[in-house]
């Protein structure tokens, strides 16, 4: 099971996440709703596959809107921060409201976030990327331990 564009090995996305992310249209002409996976490729333009059958970034409208490069991307789709806004002065405290927001159950990764998981796992690693390790104070390593355990 790997994307048949990029071979990207791809994660495992629930019924719940493709009727919220998948535009009507392309979602009614599903045959099934599981064993979908998101596949994560850099640059790759498919949203989700199922062995050989594929749904376009285009018909996802959250991804559909933003290359994966683009700073004004999406990175926290619950509370809509931008990427560019997670890694200026203050995306620290921006990834600590994150998780206090998450951990009250404020967030709706599974239906909001085209990953259908927390957004904590990319935040860490955007700022990771961002700013040399030492600067990086809340960030513990591998993904949310807040809201959908730790991956
Ligand atoms: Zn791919």
């Amino acid at each position: 099971m790997s994307c048949p564009r990029c071979g990207d090995r791809g994660r495992v996305v629930t019924d719940v996440t493709l009727r919220a992310q998948v535009s009507a249209p392309r979602l009614a002409a599903l045959d099934a709703l599981d064993a979908w996976r998101r596949c994560l490729g850099a640059g790759c333009d498919v949203a989700y596959f199922r062995g050989a059958e594929i749904i376009d970034r285009a018909d996802v409208p959250a991804l559909a809107r933003h290359a994966d490069d683009d700073p004004e991307r999406l990175v926290c789709f619950c509370f809509e921060h931008t990427a560019a806004a997670l890694t200026a002065p203050g995306g620290a405290a921006l990834r600590a409201a994150i998780a206090d927001a998450c951990r009250d159950g404020q967030d709706a990764c599974e239906q909001k976030n085209p990953k259908g998981r927390c957004c904590l796992g990319d935040v860490d690693a955007l700022l990771r990327a961002a700013a040399p390790p030492a600067l990086v104070i809340s960030a513990p390593s591998g993904g949310c331990s807040c809201c959908c355990g730790d991956d």
